[in-house]
């Protein structure tokens, strides 16, 4: 934050540093098996060469990149015609990220922010904005998050809930003119796997991604108590009175497989997606302690892809203090060499 406003990392972070931007990186150059440089494509490629290279594409992009340069699962590669310089089975492989499951419920009269969405309701929200810096169009719409287990509230925390005073659709995103809430139930530490896999051997082709959500049964178990959890939240003397209709999954659905076909359903990403070039010490991990690529000198990947393991809670923070803790590494590195 910087004077009352969301500051993006880039400010702080990148500072007055040289910076090519609108390029997309296509590929790793390496010679044997050392990084030297990267494949750029603006109107056409260009070659910029370096002593040191750090990807920081993200879980999506990190390992499509490394695969097109030739670092990945080897069969994966040779399908693709792509000439394999280091087989490392997990590029791409151990993808995580938070699904989440809306519950919404119309609500009486005018309460929460649908109104100030649309139309002059909105006009109002930013003049508001605008004079007092407050209001419904100071945030995101997101007023508080509660942390719980739905099987014991004692316990340590399986789930995060987001409460919107609105009617959010998937993208979270106010949709409709009636008043409500969304409760957005996201698992914290899902048990589920997915994937990033490359399309084709084109380098500018998105990649497939299978996220997997609600995969292990385990995860649907979590979604399904903690449907029933916020259904009694609802029920207590001091929202009840508020509550008009639930809207979603709304009153039909009530045994576990019911609730369970319609969470499979409304499942979506929470926009977390981490873990596709894993740190490890084993030698299935495709970065090592020190965030190196295991098979390629001179290359590290520092981003959210590497985490292992899922963090409980959103992965912006988290990714920052692990890019603040590997420069400083990468630099301790550089110095010593
Ligand atoms: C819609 C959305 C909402 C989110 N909301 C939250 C939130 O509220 N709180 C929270 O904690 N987290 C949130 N996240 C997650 C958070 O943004 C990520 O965890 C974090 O940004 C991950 O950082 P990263 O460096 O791994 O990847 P990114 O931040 O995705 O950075 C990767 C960068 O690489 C660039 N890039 C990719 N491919 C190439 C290429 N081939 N050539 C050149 N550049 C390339 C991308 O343009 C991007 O700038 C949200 C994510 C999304 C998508």
């Amino acid at each position: 934050m910087q004077r009352r406003r969301r500051l993006s990392a880039s400010a702080p972070c990148l500072g007055p540093r040289h910076l090519l931007t609108r390029k997309t990186v296509v590929r790793i150059l390496a010679e044997n098996k050392r990084a030297v440089g990267v494949e750029l494509m603006d109107k056409g490629l260009e070659r910029i060469t370096a002593g040191e290279v750090v990807l920081s594409a993200g879980s999506v992009h990190s390992p499509t990149i490394l695969m097109h340069s030739g670092i990945g699962p080897a069969e994966q590669l040779r399908q693709h015609g792509i000439a394999v310089i280091v087989d490392s089975p997990e590029v791409g492989e151990n993808l995580q990220d938070h699904p989440m499951v809306p519950v919404r419920a119309y609500v009486k009269g005018d309460l929460g922010y649908q109104a100030a969405a649309h139309g002059l309701g909105s006009v109002k929200a930013g003049l508001r904005y605008f004079v007092t810096k407050d209001g419904p169009a100071s945030g995101n719409g997101i007023e508080t998050v509660s942390h719980w287990n739905p099987s014991d509230f004692t316990a340590e925390p399986t789930i995060q809930c987001y409460h919107a005073p609105i009617i959010a659709n998937q993208e979270l995103s106010p949709t409709g003119e009636r008043s409500g809430i969304t409760f957005e139930l996201v698992v914290l530490q899902p048990k589920s796997r997915g994937w990033v896999r490359l399309a084709d051997s084109d380098p500018t082709s998105m990649p497939l991604i299978n996220p997997n959500f609600i995969g292990e049964e385990e995860d649907l178990r979590a979604v399904v108590e903690s449907v029933r959890a916020i259904r009694k939240v609802m029920a207590q003397e001091s929202l009840a009175p508020v509550i008009e209709e639930e809207m979603e999954p709304g009153p039909s659905i009530q045994s576990d497989a019911e609730i369970g076909e319609w969470v499979k359903r409304a499942v979506t990403t929470m926009w977390h997606p981490v873990g596709t070039c894993r740190m490890g010490q084993d030698t299935r991990a495709v970065v090592d302690a020190r965030l190196r690529v295991r098979g390629v000198d001179g290359l590290r990947v520092i981003d959210a892809s590497i985490m292992p393991n899922i963090t409980s809670g959103n992965t912006n923070a988290p990714t920052q203090a692990l890019a603040r803790h590997a420069t400083a590494m990468l630099v301790g590195d550089l110095k010593r060499t």
